[in-house]
């Protein structure tokens, strides 16, 4: 007989997958000592097995069930029904990932009319046994009998009118009394059947709907968010309960052992006295900071703080810790590992490696590199003076602007239009997660640092700013007032800073962020893992200064034709390919050679001796003139209106030559080094402004490693061409100015042929840079510029492809090509240099790729080189 159900003290945390992660943690904390009420856990595989029998509870698990509960009844000496001394559970679902808020939990389980009783008397506190009653019928009514929540709320709200209450704890036990009877009325009448009063027939329905949980709307877009499998199933755990609403010398609360958003080492958290754990998440009241506890409950604040240190000690992480004091007795129910932002994952491990807890290797390992893009989000510039509106609870960092928007599906439907929005909710659901999904940033009037919008906009390194009280939402009017004079309407620009709480009207200069201490610790711990070089695409001196202070080791893509786009260069650019004769076109070039080896002495310069890769020309030459639509308007109206003038004849003649140059799909036309082969005098002049700015850059004592790339090579004979070319130009430049200087000609391989023949080519080439954008477009046949408007996305959902092949490097197929081009480049010479200046540079399984191909080195955006550097230790660890 399989065994389905598990006491807490028959597991371990290594039973995650059988468990859940909740129940496995339950186990551990138990089998270390720690202060957790008794019970057990219900198997995934019982969930499985669920599904199997067609959504039922099999008499296997019922009969290991009953046996569980008896076992939990004998060790806490109560029992599920017994009027005298009656047995509470909480019921609540535990998946192998952590899915926060996603599927349900049933509270307060086992009471009916005659425990009811019991609990008030063995409490003293008849208030509270009905409170708590009501409380269960209001949840189980919700998750298990599917009756909504807001008839109850209805209900109480009309209660508190009636007695003129202000608030829920001014209801006395006969006050709720009434109440329950309402509740039971609503139950009667919106499901046709009474109330269920067996504790048991409660328990068996509470499990069966947990199990359905698992497949519910939120947890299905959830997990496909997360890339968490739909085969896993949740565990259930049954708990003893403890009351946090016993009196004031009862409360609950969660707390993290360090900041989850900036990583401090110091307690955080809240807690509420006289309360139980759903009025913290629900964020109704607005909890108490936790080192308020310090002073409230000493005692139990320093068994507490020692239980963190145990925790952390134990676990060696920091940990996200869900607690209930009971007439002052703490108990622990709940720990994991918290989810924090990027800037905290760093210093806690950075702090973890320096207490000796883990080590460097670790400490790499742990950065989640998914999340790391959030260090690089922008935040508003410092030198702003900021008129905030009004300020909420810093829930995670970072600053967005956008337009207000009240409901997630508004926010969604705009974003997909291309308008950027706010998310303003008195608070967040599960059922909002695809609107905190498409807005910038979310915001809340309600709710504290753990509310659920907090939590899952942290998960997603999305701005937030919670329980902004301030803010009075008014949703069907779709507005908000801050006092009474200022009022916000849907549409109107706000800006938000995540990491101060703090709200402006309009928009205000942002700027990008700044690496810090403990990130460039990491970073260097980083350098001494990994074996593979990390360099950085950049076209210009300012790029080239980032990609140098990021940490790049030198510049693997610089792409030339960038430098052609200036404003002011461009006229000249376009007086090259418009010129007729040998003479206007050398005219042109002469022009742009001084421009162009400007460039080149500013990132050399830049790079202080680190390689850089200059590529040649690469788009077909149409790119540089003017849109013939337009042209042709022009052209049509100067024929009515000026038919002799000379700027007619002008723009006739550059109609002419956009229609010469046209191409089906120019993508695989005239561009790369056919360019070069067609008009050598282009290469020409770029390869001359290369070698004066070495020149220079050398005369004044900067050693420079430049590394001339020629683009789009298909067979051997191209690049044999080019190189001849280069290399007349370089002795030339020498013969001027007297200046002798190293250089290594090579070649993009980024055409499937080059990469096939690469054993050919590489006799030719010093040097393989893989453009597997290229690549990746020429292997699939896939048009890099239409792809992903047209067909990829459908694609991608429909699961045809598992990824978008532009961002992440196919390696089946494109990767295929990739091994088989460094293979045989390195068979003709063995130690061939060879990197990636595509995409995938800065992705990090693509990263992990290259390392195990064996290239030198990946290059990618300046802002992703600490990403690249961070996952090129991973892939060698
Ligand atoms: C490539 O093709 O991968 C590449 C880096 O060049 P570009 O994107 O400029 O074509
Ligand atoms: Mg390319």
């Amino acid at each position: 007989m399989s065994k389905f159900v598990y006491m807490f003290d028959e597991g371990n945390s290594g039973m995650k997958e059988i468990l859940g992660g909740k129940g496995a943690n339950l186990a551990e904390m138990i089998r270390i000592g720690l202060p957790v009420p008794y019970g057990f856990t219900i198997s995934t595989e019982a969930c499985n097995s669920y599904y199997a029998a067609g959504k039922s509870i099999t008499s296997e698990i019922e009969f290991q069930l009953l046996d569980a509960l008896n076992r939990l009844e004998e060790k806490t000496g109560k029992k599920l029904g017994d009027p005298v001394n009656p047995l509470l559970v909480s019921v609540r679902s535990g998946a192998v990932f952590s899915m926060p808020g996603m599927m349900d939990t049933v509270l307060n389980l086992g009471l009916n009319d005659e425990t009811v009783e019991g609990l008030a008397k063995l409490t003293n506190n008849p208030r509270f046994a009905y409170d708590s009653y009501r409380r269960f019928i209001q949840m189980f009514s919700d998750v298990v009998l599917g009756v909504d929540g807001f008839y109850f709320e209805q209900l109480l709200e009309e209660t508190r009118e009636q007695k003129g209450y202000s608030s829920d704890p001014e209801l006395t036990a006969d006050d709720w009394k009434e109440v329950i009877k309402g509740y039971k009325d609503i139950v009667k009448k919106r499901t046709r059947k009474a109330f269920p009063k067996d504790p048991k027939e409660q328990l068996f329905l509470s499990i069966n709907a947990v199990f359905d949980s698992w497949n519910n709307q939120r947890a299905i877009v959830y997990r496909r968010l997360q890339k968490i499998p739909g085969h896993l199933g949740t565990a259930v755990n049954i708990q003893g309960m403890v009351f946090g609403n016993m009196g004031n010398d009862s409360g609950t609360g969660v707390a993290f052992t360090r900041n989850p958003s900036s990583g401090e080492r110091k307690l955080y958290g809240e807690y509420l006295i006289n309360a139980q754990g759903e009025d913290v998440v629900a964020g109704i009241r607005t909890p108490q900071p936790i080192y308020a506890l310090q002073d409230e409950m000493p005692e139990v604040y320093q068994q507490f703080v020692e239980t963190c240190h145990l925790l952390e000690e134990h676990y060696r992480d920091m940990q996200d810790i869900e607690f209930t004091v009971e007439r002052g007795k703490l108990f622990i129910l709940q720990t994991r590992t918290g989810k924090r932002t990027a800037q905290a994952a760093i210093r806690i491990a950075v702090e973890l490696v320096e207490e000796e807890i883990i080590s460097k290797k670790e400490a790499i390992l742990r950065i989640d590199l998914d999340q790391l893009n959030q260090l690089l989000h922008r935040r508003i510039d410092d030198s702003y003076e900021r008129r905030p509106l009004t300020m909420g609870l810093p829930a995670s960092p970072g600053a967005a602007r956008g337009q207000v928007v009240f409901d997630a599906d508004e926010a969604e439907a705009l974003t997909k239009d291309g308008k950027k929005v706010i998310l303003v909710r008195p608070e967040t659901t599960p059922d909002d997660i695809h609107g905190i999904v498409a807005a910038q940033a979310t915001v809340t009037s309600r709710g504290g640092m753990t509310s659920h919008a907090a939590v899952v906009a942290r998960g997603m390194g999305k701005p937030c700013i919670c329980g902004c009280e301030s803010l009075k939402i008014d949703l069907k009017a779709k507005q908000f007032k801050v006092g009474e004079m200022i009022t916000i309407n849907q549409g109107d620009m706000i800006t938000i800073d995540g990491s101060t709480g703090e709200i402006m009207l309009g928009e205000t200069p942002m700027i990008e962020p700044q690496l810090s201490d403990e990130f460039k610790l990491l970073l260097t711990w980083a350098d001494e893992e990994r074996k593979l070089g990390v360099r950085a695409n950049a076209d210009n001196p300012e790029d080239a200064e980032k990609a140098f202070e990021f940490g790049a080791g030198g510049i693997g893509l610089c792409r030339t034709e960038h430098m052609f786009m200036d404003t002011k260069r461009i006229p000249i650019v376009q007086d090259m390919i418009l010129a007729e004769t040998y003479e206007e076109r050398t005219d042109a070039l002469n022009k742009l050679l001084p421009m162009q080896r400007d460039d080149f002495e500013g990132i050399f310069q830049a790079m202080q001796g680190h390689p850089v890769t200059i590529r040649l020309l690469d788009p077909p030459l149409h790119e540089f003139l003017p849109d013939k639509e337009e042209l042709l308007v022009e052209v049509t109206k100067l024929q009515m209106t000026d038919p002799n003038s000379k700027k007619l004849k002008e723009k006739e003649h550059l109609l002419r030559k956009v229609r010469q140059l046209e191409e089906f799909n120019p993508m695989l036309g005239h561009r790369g080094c056919r360019l070069g082969m067609i008009h050598p005098e282009i290469y020409v002049m770029q390869a001359k402004a290369i070698f004066y700015a070495i020149a220079k850059v050398m005369q004044i004592g900067i050693d420079v490693k430049p590394e001339i790339m020629i683009p789009l090579v298909g067979h051997v004979n191209e690049l044999k061409e080019m190189r001849q070319l280069v290399i007349d130009a370089g002795m030339q430049v020498t013969k001027e100015t007297g200046q002798e200087y190293d250089y290594l000609i090579g070649t993009m391989i980024e055409i499937p042929r080059a990469a096939l023949t690469a054993d050919q080519i590489a006799k030719e080439a010093d040097f393989f840079s893989f453009g597997t954008n290229d690549l990746t477009q020429t292997t699939f046949g896939y048009s890099r510029d239409d792809a992903e408007g047209k067909f990829l996305q459908s694609y991608i959902e429909n699961k045809v492809l598992p990824e978008n092949p532009f961002a992440v490097l196919d390696q089946e197929g494109v990767g295929q090509l990739v091994e088989t081009g460094v293979k045989l480049g390195r068979q003709t010479k063995p130690g061939l240099k060879t990197g990636i200046c595509g995409e995938h540079g800065g992705e990090k399984s693509s990263i992990q790729f290259c390392y195990d191909v064996g290239l030198d080195y990946v290059s990618c955006s300046p802002y992703r080189v600490p990403l690249a550097r961070l996952a090129a230790a991973q892939a060698t660890i």
